[in-house]
């Protein structure tokens, strides 16, 4: 540097090693589209070298469909307007097309009359093919998705009807054959009707699964939690009445789901309750606290409970942690209950310890403006 620079000098000096030093390009243009400064990011982005190209016109840059555009973004800066993050395409030395995102501002002299523009223009092209590989994935997903939504629908409910003719016409032959079987037999006869009475269970759940989220959540309507807990308890009379259960809750909030999933929720939860009891009678506990914007149900019971290991996976579909032997089940409760809170943009988690019993928890989404002092 040349000690004997003025301050203007020293001024004008360090902003052009700003400008040579960026990875973007800058670029300065008259009002007729002649370029008059292209600094190293320019070169780099566009494969001209400076002396090349400093002195001819700015649609040289121009990709082939985007011409058009330039003198339009000319009388834009002649009026004084400002262009930010105008994301196009622009031609490079060797022919290649790249995406760049621009910013171009008026240049004004000391007067403050317009002479040219100063354009930053940066390469873009990686970013959007990122962009678009992530959007064509997302696509892909969703319509994996709903194509596998769909065969499972189907599957278990074209399955509905083989099954019932297995279980009927087992029945039939066991009225016809009976008496006259060997135990051998007769043991063979009752397998073949338990294995079709658990699939008609499982095909049932499946059906439910699939099913529950057809319902739009924007078309939930305020639902008082409590009903949907009593209509759950209805459901469970009979597994309250044989294990003695005791239910108890404390004031429950309205929520905007549709009640047969406010329903689902406490039927499976309870259910499980009761089901994974201990040798006490099963005691459950269900309240509901406000947290921000949101209510968290909790459901909580005495019974056996679940190793912290095991705690993740027993929302996925069809994870068990016992053999139908010891407990029935399908393994889709739970996977159900995930779906439907994640449906609202909830979620649900699960605090336990072995042998402690276990409180479930559900989050559900509330706008702050929702009533909920309106507990009840
Ligand atoms: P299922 O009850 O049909 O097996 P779920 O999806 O409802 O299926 O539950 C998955 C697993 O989580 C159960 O097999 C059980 O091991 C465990 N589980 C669920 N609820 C409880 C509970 N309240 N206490 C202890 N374990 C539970």
């Amino acid at each position: 540097m040349n000690p004997e620079l003025t301050s203007d000098e020293l001024v004008r000096w360090r902003l052009s090693a700003i400008v040579d030093s960026s990875d973007d390009a800058i670029i300065s243009k008259d009002l007729n589209g002649i370029i008059t400064s292209w600094n190293r990011g320019a070169e780099r982005t566009f494969g001209y070298v400076a002396e090349e190209i400093i002195g001819r016109p700015i649609s040289l840059l121009a990709a082939p469909d985007r011409i058009n555009e330039m003198p339009s973004i000319l009388a834009r800066i002649r009026r004084g307007e400002r262009v930010e993050h105008y994301e196009t395409f622009r031609k490079r030395k060797d022919g290649r097309v790249i995406a760049v995102s621009l910013t171009i501002s008026p240049l004004r002299d000391h007067s403050g009359t317009i002479v040219g523009a100063s354009k930053i223009a940066r390469d873009i092209t990686d970013q959007k093919r990122a962009e678009e590989a992530l959007r064509q994935a997302n696509a892909q997903l969703r319509r994996a998705n709903r194509e596998l939504e769909q065969f499972a629908y189907s599957a278990s409910h074209d399955l509905q009807e083989p099954l019932r003719m297995v279980s009927i016409y087992s029945q039939l032959l066991q009225k016809r054959l009976a008496g006259t079987l060997d135990a051998d037999a007769q043991q063979y006869l009752t397998y073949a009707m338990q294995g079709a009475e658990r699939m008609q269970i499982l095909v049932r759940d499946l059906l439910t699964y699939t099913h529950a989220t057809n319902l739009s959540d924007q078309s939930a309507q305020p639902t008082h939690a409590t009903a949907a807990l009593q209509r759950a308890i209805e459901n469970l009379q009979s597994s309250i009445a044989e294990t003695g259960a005791s239910i108890a809750h404390t004031p429950l909030p309205i929520v905007t789901v549709h009640e047969v999933h406010l329903r689902q929720l406490f039927q499976n939860l309870i259910g499980n309750a009761i089901k994974y009891r201990s040798l006490e009678p099963p005691r459950i506990e269900i309240s509901a606290i406000r947290q921000q914007n949101e209510w968290v149900f909790c459901v909580k019971d005495n019974g056996i409970g679940i190793a912290p290991q095991y705690q993740k996976q027993i929302f996925e579909l069809f994870k068990r942690l016992h053999s139908a032997a010891d407990y029935q089940g399908t393994g889709i409760g739970l996977a159900l209950c995930q779906r439907i809170v994640e449906k609202y943009g909830g979620r649900i988690w699960v605090e336990s310890e072995e042998g402690a019993g276990a409180t479930f928890l559900f989050a559900l989404p509330d706008s702050p403006e929702e009533n909920h002092s309106q507990l009840g």
